[in-house]
This record gives C-alpha cells, sequence and structure tokens, in this order.
C-alpha cells in the first residue's frame, strides 16, 4: 500500500524518514546521491549472505561497503592506475589497513625516519606491540634500506615528498629494493597528490593518501584512501571493516566533490608555490629555503625526473631570527594563518617544531634540518600578489 493511501492518522503516527522509490525520470541529476542508509533492506536470506560473503554486488552494511565510499574509491582507482582502491575513515586509518592487511606478528617493517609524525608511532610504536618489528631508517639511502632488510621483511614505508624540508623518494629505487628483499613498498603520496606522482606507476605495490589534505582540499573532510592492485588485497575488506575503518558517507560525497577540482587547485597552487620559493630565496630575513623546484635543493634533479617541471605547493623556510622570529612571523602575517595541516585552498603556515615535531629531541630536530625558525608553508590558490604580499610583511616581523 502506498503511503497516501493510510489513512491519515497512519500516515501522521508512522513518519518514517525512508522516501518512497523515486517513479522513473526522464531526466538525471547532476550532482551525485548522498546515501546515508546505515543497512539496507535485501530481498532474501540467500541473497544477504551472497552479498555479505562478497559472492555477489549489492550493500547491507555501511561499516563493509556504502555508495558513496564506493564513487569515491572508483575515482582515485583511476586516479593511481590501481585495480583496488578502499576509502578509510582517515588518512591513519588507510596508512593502518594497510599495515594490518600486509603484516603479521613476527614481520619486520622498514619506515623512513622522515615519516608522517602518527605514522612513524604506528609503525613503530603501535606495531611492536603486536610483535611486528620496524626499522626506521633514512629512507633517501637505498644502500641503508637495503641493509634494514632481512628475511622477515614485508613492508617498506616512505613518503614521495617528507614532511618539512620535503625531501624526495626515488620511488623506482625503492621499489627495486623492496623487490629484491621479497617485501612490499607502501607509499604515503600526500604531499604530491596523484596530479604530480603516481608511484604505482613506478613501482610501488601500495599507495595511500590522507584525503583530508589536498585531494578534498576544502579543510572539511577526514578521509584516506589505500589502493593496489589484487594479489594484495585478499586480507584489505576484512581488516578495514573488522578494525572499524570504515568511512561515512557525507564525507565521501564532500571529497569526491572536492575532488573534481584537485587538478585545477593543484596546478595553481604548485605555480604559486615555485614564486614563493623564489621570493622567499632573496628575502634577508630567510636563512634558506626548501623546496624540491629549486636548483639548490638536494633532490632537485630526482624530482625533475620524477614529476616533470612541477614541484609542489609546499615550501619550507629557515629563519635566520629562530623561534622568536618565528613568532614574530605568525603574529605579522596575519592573512595567512598558523593552522598546522596543509592542501587547502588557502595559503597556510606551520611551526614543526612547536606541531608535528613537538616529541622530537634537539639532535633528531637537528638531523632532519628543523629549528625555532623554521616554517612550513602550505600554499594556497590565490593570486600569486595576494599571497607574496602577506608574506613581504616578514621584513617587518622579523
Ligand atoms: C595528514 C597526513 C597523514 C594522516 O592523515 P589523516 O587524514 O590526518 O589521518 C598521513 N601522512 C601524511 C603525509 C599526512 O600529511
Amino acid at each position: 500500500m502506498h503511503r497516501d493511501d493510510l489513512p491519515l492518522k497512519d500516515q501522521a503516527e508512522n513518519i518514517c524518514p525512508r522516501p518512497d522509490r523515486m517513479a522513473d525520470q526522464a531526466t538525471w541529476p547532476m550532482a551525485a546521491a548522498i546515501y546515508p542508509a546505515s543497512v539496507w533492506a535485501c530481498q532474501s536470506p540467500d541473497q544477504a549472505l551472497a552479498i555479505l560473503n562478497g559472492d555477489a554486488d549489492g550493500y547491507v552494511y555501511q561499516r563493509d561497503r556504502h555508495p558513496n565510499a564506493d564513487m569515491l574509491a572508483e575515482k582515485c582507482c583511476g586516479l593511481h592506475h590501481s585495480e583496488r582502491s578502499v576509502i578509510t575513515s582517515s588518512g591513519m586509518a588507510a596508512m593502518s589497513a594497510a599495515l594490518l592487511s600486509q603484516v603479521e606478528r613476527g614481520d619486520h617493517v622498514v619506515a623512513s625516519s622522515r615519516l608522517y609524525g602518527r605514522s612513524l608511532t604506528l609503525l613503530d610504536a603501535e606495531a611492536s606491540r603486536l610483535g611486528i618489528e620496524t626499522s626506521v631508517v633514512d629512507t633517501c639511502d637505498l644502500a641503508a634500506v637495503r641493509d634494514a632488510c632481512h628475511a622477515k621483511t614485508r613492508l617498506i614505508v616512505a613518503e614521495t615528498i617528507s614532511n618539512p624540508v620535503l625531501r624526495v623518494a626515488d620511488i623506482a629505487g625503492l621499489a627495486n629494493v623492496a623487490r629484491q628483499c621479497g617485501a612490499k613498498l607502501l607509499i604515503d603520496n600526500t604531499f604530491a597528490t596523484p596530479v604530480l606522482c603516481r608511484p604505482r606507476d613506478l613501482g610501488a605495490d601500495l599507495v595511500m593518501e590522507s584525503i583530508s589534505k589536498m585531494m578534498n582540499g576544502h579543510s572539511d573532510v577526514m578521509l584516506g584512501v589505500l589502493c593496489g592492485q589484487i594479489a594484495d588485497w585478499q586480507r584489505v575488506p576484512l581488516v578495514v571493516s573488522a578494525w572499524g575503518l570504515a568511512s561515512s558517507p557525507f564525507d565521501c560525497w564532500l571529497a569526491t566533490r572536492g575532488l573534481a577540482t584537485l587538478p585545477l587547485r593543484f596546478e595553481r597552487a604548485a605555480d604559486n608555490a615555485m614564486q614563493v620559493a623564489r621570493f622567499l630565496e632573496s628575502h634577508p630575513s630567510v636563512k634558506s629555503v626548501d623546496y624540491p623546484g629549486l636548483e639548490s635543493h638536494p633532490d632537485h634533479d630526482l624530482a625533475r625526473q620524477q614529476f616533470g617541471d612541477r614541484f609542489g605547493s609546499m615550501v619550507t623556510f629557515h629563519l635566520a631570527g629562530g623561534r622568536e622570529a618565528a613568532t614574530s612571523l605568525i603574529q605579522a602575517v596575519a592573512q595567512v594563518p598558523f593552522s598546522p595541516s596543509l592542501g587547502e585552498v588557502s595559503t597556510t603556515l606551520s611551526h614543526p617544531e612547536s606541531t608535528s615535531h613537538r616529541g622530537h629531541t634537539p639532535d633528531e630536530l637537528h638531523a632532519q634540518g628543523i629549528d625555532g625558525g623554521t616554517i612550513r608553508l602550505s600554499v594556497g590558490v590565490e593570486t600569486i600578489d595576494f599571497i607574496v604580499n602577506a608574506l613581504k610583511r616578514l621584513a617587518s616581523g622579523g
């Protein structure tokens, strides 16, 4: 019986937010639908069983699968030339999914010493509680990576571009080492995005992105994605469902919308970043600038070979005046918010010593090229004049 055929009293007392089935329409919507349903109705026990076992296509429970995640995952598969993608509740959930699906108790992981702080905590401190041993090495040194590998090594983890001094990973080189050692290579591509680099084309087995950053680009979503090949995917769906790493439909819908402008946002931000790097290089208060597009960067040639003629949207610089100069700059440059994330449409800055690298000892900070005067810019899509004018206050600020 149709709702309208019910007596008025029943209609009022049985208000159900489930829409009636949409009649066939001659036209179709220009925006994707959001499916917030946590659970779907099934036709029969046989059908439910087949879908839940993964033997038939369909949806039953949101934590296992939902249409908004599928739509976003399909786009990520295309962007990263992958056979499989899974959307997770955060970038860290994508890293967890990679670890938990590829590695077991007694296995060994080799991780870059320059990984995102929480990734290092996960792979080093947390994984060791589960009986997984991790060696932390400088992955820019391929010989050191090879030396760290042994018979139990299953996973090598590095970032395409590291934080904050923007060292570039030799992905093809690392993939070679991984193959020789019988390990998989996982690349965190968050600072590069698939517009700059597709690690799978260079030999990486698995790629992850924090969609919370430039992939979405509007500071309103927390999501991650893991991409890979069918051969490495056996445990992934179960790990994501059982460890509770799944994504929210609304976040996936927003990120699908953000992703539509990724290439435009990226090109503009990378173009701005190159000009900002050159501006800072010539600034008297600035001791040095780290940007892979500058000839002075230690990985400039590798970056050129891997990325072509653009180098991403992140620029790091070091103020001669240390922490005090950084504090006055942050107060003077009001149009560039001190906001310790990255990849937004607007230009933001971060101060690694007090945020991302706060747990490091002075020696570790020194080894990573960080001091109190280190500022990391995430360059946005404003006009270059707006950004450079904002940064000009740097002179009066310190
Ligand atoms: C932010 C970030 C992550 C973690 O992503 P979340 O979405 O914040 O969980 C991992 N790697 C890098 C390089 C990041 O910048």
